[in-house]
């Protein structure tokens, strides 16, 4: 038979329990956040570094055609750099 402050013993235990996950759901969302607020940092910084390569590059061009349906090639020729991946899609 269990007694009363078995009972109470256990449901204790259940909410130290509850608590604690509570707590550490709370931590990992603000670890969460800042590595949002952190990739985001690093996304714009991205951007400024490719262009900047993209401005510094002496460009080296590839003609190419956009793969369509089935790895077909359709007639639409595309220009990119090999060094620093600038794609020019207004080249005929
Ligand atoms: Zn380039």
């Amino acid at each position: 038979m269990t007694s009363i402050n078995d009972l109470i013993s256990a449901k204790d235990e259940l909410m130290e329990k509850l608590k604690e996950n509570r707590n550490k759901i709370f931590f990992k969302q603000n670890e969460i956040k800042d590595l949002r607020v952190d990739n985001e940092a690093l996304e714009v910084k991205l951007v400024t570094l490719n262009k900047k390569i993209q401005d510094t590059c002496p460009h080296d061009w590839e003609h190419d055609f956009i793969d369509s349906l089935q790895g077909y090639k359709l007639a639409q020729p595309i220009k990119y750099c090999k060094i620093c991946e600038l794609t020019d899609l207004s080249v005929n």
